[in-house]
């Protein structure tokens, strides 16, 4: 495995199967449904529909083992166009100190 320095992180080098699930310690609003099982959704201090994240950070339908979304088939619209690779993803993947590939 070899030690990528954050700084050389590019579209065309990052890669979700090296990276720790960073985009699901965001918030996630619910925009639309999709069919998140309720046991997932939460409440933001606006009233609006956010997924549950748990005391870890990491959104409540993570599987902590894998670091794969248990609800793909039904995953909010903006975890859908989270795009690997763009600008918001190298920004997250650069919240960390080391990267991998
Ligand atoms: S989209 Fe980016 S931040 Fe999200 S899991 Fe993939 S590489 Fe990581
Ligand atoms: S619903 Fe899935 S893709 Fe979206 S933040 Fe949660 S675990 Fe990640």
């Amino acid at each position: 495995m070899e030690i990528i320095p954050l700084a050389d992180l590019t579209a065309s080098t990052v890669t979700c199967s090296t990276c720790a699930a960073c985009c699901c310690q965001l918030e996630v609003l619910l925009i639309t449904d999709t069919g998140v099982p309720q046991r997932f959704i939460a409440t933001d201090d606006w009233g609006g529909e956010v997924m549950l994240r748990l005391d870890d950070g990491w959104c409540a339908a993570l599987d902590r083992d894998s670091m794969k979304c248990t609800i793909y088939e039904k995953r909010p619209l903006i975890c859908r166009e989270f795009e690997m690779g763009a600008l918001e993803c190298i920004e997250e993947r650069r919240g960390i100190t080391t990267a991998y590939r």
